[in-house]
């Protein structure tokens, strides 16, 4: 499961070594923007491990947002013309035997490159 993880420049804490070391639950970091003032981190988290992961994040200062569907399709603006498949860094798209697009959300670090790609305007990006 992916989960999104908001730190601002008040959590002066490492707070994934922390996490990790209170839980003993292997996190794997999908993507991490950071800079002085504050820092956005998507991870992979085991989904049964979950609420445990939120919760010892929150417990250190963090925000949490579960990404339950971190990209979505609006169907009737997408004309399955496969610009966003070369686009995305984690290959979320594919086109399927139809030639339509599938999309594997699982996948999605939400870098929103295939929403700026996407010439209908057909994808979003969602926090929770
Ligand atoms: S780029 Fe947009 S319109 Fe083209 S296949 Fe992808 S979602 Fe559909
Ligand atoms: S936001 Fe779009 S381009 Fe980025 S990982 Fe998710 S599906 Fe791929």
């Amino acid at each position: 499961m992916k989960m999104m993880i908001y730190v601002s420049a008040a959590v002066h804490d490492p707070v994934i070594a922390r996490v990790i070391l209170d839980t003993d639950i292997e996190i794997n970091v999908d993507r991490a923007n950071i800079d002085a003032t504050s820092g956005e981190i998507v991870l992979e988290v085991p989904a049964d491990s979950c609420a445990r992961v939120a919760t010892a994040f929150e417990r250190h200062g963090a925000s949490v947002s579960i990404l339950e569907h971190p990209i979505i399709r609006d169907d009737d603006e997408c004309v399955h013309c496969g610009a966003c498949i070369n686009v995305c860094p984690v290959q979320v798209f594919s086109f399927n035997d139809d030639w339509i697009i599938a999309i594997d959300e699982s996948k999605c670090i939400q870098c929103g490159t295939c929403v700026t790609a996407c010439p209908h305007a057909a994808l979003m990006v969602m926090s929770e």
